[in-house]
């Protein structure tokens, strides 16, 4: 048997933490109620539970309790926020402004409006990934009735400046939503501070369990009104019909309650790990460069092109370390990320690139066994690729 690939892919998903584990297990089993049963014993305690799970999620991201509603995940929360909030406001207008880096749970729902007659502009963004706040300005229209702009991105981990998008969108009374599936529990996220009306995360990206997430709705000055998606039943102030996960709901409460414990700690040394793995990487390497902003980014993210190589045969070779090139691919031939493509890399750098994503659980060993074996199979793939060579013969 060999040990369990060292695991770097946080981005795609991170383990249950055991202490979530422990939490939501007996709401599977002892206190298994429906949530909604009124009329005994059993529906009040699933009610109690979810009810303190809705807090902790609040208490993470600055809501009100009755500010959040669960959803299977950001998925859904983003296609309730986006196709929920489009056509509540269809007097109003039909555009919407978003961005070409959004991940596919929003450029899809965005397309599926499109072909409803909504019209949508997806802004550029600069080389280092943000977005040009001059150019989201201009880009906003008498008719303009949503933006969305993701949080964090889920390849490059650049943070884009919510705040000041915000006061954009409240100066013209534009709804704001976010997915800020990858930022919640990693960075601070106040929906006040941030001035979003929506924001959609996940608990299975900070620790959580799969299949329950989460959208907020603002319910202050005015409350914000959405059409559902699913209809039966009317939980969830009849936001999202269909009797509630309970333990997985609890599950999410007490990853909310931990990330929000130690998020300052955990950034902290997430970030030196990453940086230490950057460091190593650069050391035994040439040809290591860093895509998106140096700086404005996820604490556990690093998204790297090595020169002359290709991600997938590299990550191919490299079974020790669990990765991914970020980019998400359905077909057998890789397709260029088209977040990449859009920091203005060529096919072959956005080919070259890969996603490294450090978590809570990765250790100080790990990065240097995982930095050791990808520079060796870097190393190795060079050796074979003409094009390394033909790099190498220029002299650079
Ligand atoms: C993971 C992720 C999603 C999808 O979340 P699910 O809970 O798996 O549906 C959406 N947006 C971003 C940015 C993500 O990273």
């Amino acid at each position: 048997m060999v040990d369990a690939p060292i695991y770097l892919d946080c981005h795609s998903t991170t383990p249950c933490d055991p202490r979530v584990a422990d939490a939501l297990i007996p709401y599977l089993t002892r206190d298994f109620g429906n949530a909604a049963s009124r009329t005994h014993a059993f529906g009040w305690k699933a009610s109690e539970a979810v009810e303190s799970a809705r807090e902790q999620l609040a208490a993470l991201i600055g809501a009100d309790p009755r500010e959040i509603v669960f959803t299977s995940g950001a998925t859904e929360s983003n296609n309730l926020a986006l196709r929920g909030a489009a056509l509540a406001l269809r007097e109003r207008g039909d555009h919407i402004v978003s961005c070409v880096t959004e991940h596919r749970a929003v450029l899809d729902p965005l397309a599926e409006l499109v072909r409803e007659g909504f019209r949508v502009t997806r802004l550029p963004v600069r080389s280092d990934g943000l977005l040009d706040l001059a150019e989201l300005e201009a880009a906003l229209e008498p008719r303009t009735v949503l933006i969305s702009i993701m949080h964090a991105n889920n390849e490059i981990g650049v943070l884009q400046d919510l705040a000041a998008i915000g006061r954009l969108a409240r100066a013209r009374d534009i709804v704001l939503h976010s997915d800020a599936a990858q930022s919640v529990g990693k960075v601070p996220v106040d929906v006040r501070q941030l001035g979003v009306d929506l924001l959609a995360f996940t608990a299975h990206k900070l620790y959580g369990p799969k299949g329950v997430g989460a959208l907020y709705v603002r319910r202050r000055r005015p409350p914000l009104r959405l059409v559902p998606l699913l209809h039966g039943g009317g939980h969830e102030g009849g936001l999202r019909s269909g009797t509630l996960p309970v333990a997985l709901c609890v599950g999410f409460g007490e990853a909310c309650r931990i990330a929000g414990a130690e998020l300052a700690d955990e950034a902290a040394r997430v970030a030196a790990l990453r940086d230490a793995l950057l460091a190593r990487l650069q050391s035994a390497l040439e040809g290591v460069e860093l895509n998106g902003h140096a700086e404005q980014r996820l604490p556990g993210n690093l998204n790297v092109s090595f020169a002359g190589v290709e991600a997938e045969a590299l990550l191919l070779a490299t079974p020790e370390v669990a990765l991914s090139t970020g980019s998400a691919c359905t077909s057998s031939k890789p397709e260029p990320s088209h977040v990449l493509r859009a920091l203005g890399l060529d096919a072959m750098r956005a080919l070259a690139s890969v996603r490294f994503g450090v978590g809570r659980f990765t250790t100080a060993a790990e990065i240097d066994a995982a930095a050791q074996a990808i520079a060796r199979q870097v190393q190795r793939l060079r050796e074979l690729s003409p094009a390394w060579e033909r790099r190498r013969r220029r002299g650079h």
